[in-house]
């Protein structure tokens, strides 16, 4: 069973950039126009380097940026005590304030270019049941205290109030953090695309990439269903499909699927929040209604490693999960007891061994770029790691990008 559109699809602004023929020659190529593909674009137009974007779909995000959860939250994959312990200190808080640029750059570049994200911020509460994870989220507490960042544990009572609503009495507490964003996914990811071309990107919509190869002249030879084009500097932003034209990463990236519900609109607002060290995660829409995500781990092995389809943004939808993350809601918020599901949905997300994403030069291959494999995290780096990544591809330090993101520690 096919994946239904999101409620971002159905009620997006439609893309009203049009498509231009494929050219053979560009100076920079992004393959992708998802969330990550097309800020790359806006960075590298506003930076004077006109690219040209290609994506199989007759519109950006039409992938798996237009079937997220629209959460912007901040903070790596790991919470910030465990990623200290892993990435070490410096590592870790590059990673955290790289999230914390991007919050800022994402409010900046909305307002500046007029985008209707229908943006929402509230706290977020990363909950707990077990006695280890609320040792894991205190230390956390902690740990980005320590950093000047603002977050505190809070008890249930103290977690309550922050919802507004009642919590069961196995939750123990959660992290709070103020000042999270979520965005109207297509509305954002196709007001961006828009201003890149604004600024000076092409889009050629509807066309295939199939093979990459570098030329004698040292420029790259990228395959498409509609013709060649030749490029001096390619990007491939393909999230799971990325492994398909650089076969060098196949093996690092885990196409996962994950899957939404959204319920009718409630007459109160929640903060978002995780639950169970983020497997199972909710929020809110603008219009009220609550998203819930994840659950992957209660049907094992039918999420992680799917089949990728090789011509469909969405794998396989599972009934199966959609029932499971409706019920999951009212034993969580009894106030959604009778709050009707209304839509389901499923996409693809790209996770590597470390849960950092691939952002630079791919070694040893000069010109070619990767930006990919988010590890389902992908809006909190999307604008700083574009925005650093295109100062790279024009000659600058990029200085912002985490070194923990190089695609070379895989080598
Ligand atoms: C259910 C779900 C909920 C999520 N919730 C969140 C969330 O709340 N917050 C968050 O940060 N992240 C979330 N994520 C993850 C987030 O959606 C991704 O990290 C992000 O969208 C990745 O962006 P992208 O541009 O790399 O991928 P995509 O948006 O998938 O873009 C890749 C593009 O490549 C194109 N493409 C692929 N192959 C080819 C080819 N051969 N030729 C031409 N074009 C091709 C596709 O058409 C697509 O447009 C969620 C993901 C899912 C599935």
């Amino acid at each position: 069973m096919r994946s239904p559109d999101s409620c971002w699809l159905v009620s997006g602004p439609r893309w009203t950039g049009g498509s231009t023929p494929l050219p053979g020659r560009a100076g920079v190529l992004v393959l992708g126009a998802g969330v990550m593909g097309s800020t790359l674009a806006y960075w590298l137009a506003r930076a004077g380097h006109a690219p040209l974007v290609l994506d199989r779909n007759d519109s950006p995000a039409e992938g798996s940026s237009g079937r997220n959860a629209g959460r912007v939250i901040q903070g790596g994959n790991a919470q910030h005590a465990p990623a200290i312990e892993r990435f070490g200190h410096g590592q870790a808080l590059a990673v955290y304030r790289a999230t914390l640029v991007n919050r800022d750059l994402v409010r900046e570049v909305t307002a500046r270019e007029g985008i209707e994200a229908h943006r929402t911020t509230t706290a977020k509460l990363d909950l707990t049941d077990s006695e280890d994870e609320a040792l894991e989220l205190k230390r956390t507490a902690d740990a980005l205290s320590a950093d000047g960042i603002a977050a505190e544990w809070l008890d249930l009572p103290g977690a309550r109030r922050v919802f507004g609503t009642d919590l069961p009495d196995t939750v123990l507490g959660g992290l709070h953090r103020p000042d999270q964003d979520a965005v109207h996914s297509v509305g954002y990811v196709r007001g961006i695309a828009d201003a890149a071309r604004r600024h000076g990107a092409t889009f050629s919509l509807g066309v295939t990439a199939t093979s990459l190869e570098r030329t004698e002249e040292g420029a790259w030879r990228v395959g498409t269903d509609a013709g060649e084009v030749l490029a001096d500097q390619v990007v491939v932003a393909l999230n799971a499909w990325t492994g398909r034209l650089l076969p060098e990463l196949d093996a690092r990236i885990t196409p996962v699927r994950g899957q939404l519900v959204q319920t009718a609109p409630v007459p109160f607002r929640i903060p978002q929040w995780g639950l169970d060290r983020g497997l199972v995660y909710g929020g809110q829409n603008q219009d009220g209604s609550l998203l819930l995500g994840g659950l992957r781990t209660t049907v094992p092995n039918r999420d992680e490693n799917i089949e990728l389809p090789a011509d469909a943004n969405t794998p396989a939808f599972s009934p199966e999960l959609a029932d499971r993350l409706a019920t999951a809601l009212p034993a969580l918020l009894p106030e959604t007891a009778g709050v009707p599901v209304v839509r389901a949905w499923s996409g693809v997300m790209a996770f590597t061994p470390d849960r950092c994403p691939l952002v630079g030069a791919m070694p040893g291959r000069p010109g070619l770029w990767v930006m990919a494999a988010f590890s389902g995290h992908g809006m909190p780096y999307s604008q700083v790691v574009a925005h650093q990544l295109a100062e790279r591809i024009g000659g600058g330090a990029g200085a912002g990008l985490p070194a923990a993101f190089d695609p070379a520690r895989f080598r």
